[in-house]
C-alpha cells in the first residue's frame, strides 16, 4: 500500500527544501500543490490564470481547484508506492478530501512531519528567497546564495514581498494550523521538527524522525 508523508508547516518553513532532500532520500516523488500552480501560470492556461490572482495576493487557490490537482498526481504511476505532499492539506476541507482520496487509490498516511519556525525567520527567508528560472532550484540572498553562474537570472516570487508574507502567514493560522490537531488525534505519528537549522542538520532531524 502506498504511504504518503504529509509536511505541515508556515509558507517559507522549508517544506519545499526539505521535501526535495526527503523524496530523494526515501525514493519517493514530491508532490507541491504550490509547484504545479506556478507552472500552470508560467504556461499561462486557464487554471494558472485563475490561480494566480489568489497566489499574488497571498490568498489560498479555492480546495476543488487543489483537489483536482492532487488526484491528478496521486494517479501517477510515479506515486505508485508513496508520495510527499508539500504544501496541501491546507484548510480542513482539502484534509478530508485527501483522507478520502486516499483511501479510494488504496493509499495511507504514514507521518505527518510539523515545521516549526518562528515568523521574523520566515519573514527574513521569504523576502531574500529566489528562484532559478531555468532548473527551479532556490536560493537565499544570505544563507544560501546562488552560485556565479546562476546570479544574473534568478527571480523573486511575486508572492514574496513582506506584505504578502505576512498576508500569508495570518492565512496559515486561519486556515492551516488546525490542522495539526486534527492529526494529533488522528493515528498517524506526527514529527516536530526545529526548522529553524541549517538545511543538513534539518534534513538529518527528519530523517531520524521518519526512519527512526
Ligand atoms: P506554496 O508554494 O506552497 O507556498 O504555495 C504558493 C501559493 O499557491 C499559496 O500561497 C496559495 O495561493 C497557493 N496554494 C498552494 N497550495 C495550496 C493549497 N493546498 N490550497 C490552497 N492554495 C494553495
Amino acid at each position: 500500500m502506498a504511504k504518503d508523508i504529509i509536511l505541515l508547516g508556515a509558507p517559507g518553513a522549508g517544506k519545499g527544501t526539505q521535501g526535495a532532500l526527503l523524496a530523494e532520500a526515501l525514493g519517493l516523488p514530491k508532490i507541491a500543490t504550490g509547484d504545479i500552480l506556478r507552472e500552470a501560470v508560467r504556461q499561462g492556461t486557464e487554471l494558472g490564470r485563475e490561480a494566480k490572482r489568489f497566489m499574488d495576493a497571498g490568498e489560498l487557490v479555492p480546495d476543488d481547484v487543489i483537489l483536482g490537482l492532487v488526484r491528478l498526481a496521486l494517479a501517477l504511476p510515479n506515486a505508485a508506492q508513496g508520495a510527499i505532499f508539500d504544501g496541501f492539506p491546507r484548510t480542513a476541507a482539502q484534509a478530508e478530501a485527501v483522507d478520502r482520496i486516499q483511501a479510494e487509490l488504496g493509499r495511507r498516511l504514514s507521518a505527518v512531519i510539523l515545521f516549526e519556525v518562528p515568523d521574523e525567520v520566515i519573514v527574513d527567508r521569504m523576502t531574500g528567497r529566489r528562484t532559478d528560472p531555468e532548473s527551479g532550484a532556490v536560493y537565499h540572498i544570505r544563507y544560501n546564495p546562488p552560485p556565479p553562474a546562476v546570479r544574473e537570472r534568478v527571480i523573486q516570487r511575486a508572492d514574496d514581498t513582506e506584505e504578502t508574507v505576512r498576508r500569508r502567514l495570518v492565512v496559515y493560522r486561519e486556515m492551516t494550523k488546525p490542522l495539526i490537531a486534527r492529526y494529533r488525534s488522528a493515528a498517524v505519528p506526527i514529527h516536530r521538527v526545529d526548522g529553524t537549522g541549517d538545511i543538513e542538520a534539518v534534513h538529518a532531524a527528519i530523517m531520524e524522525q521518519v526512519t527512526g
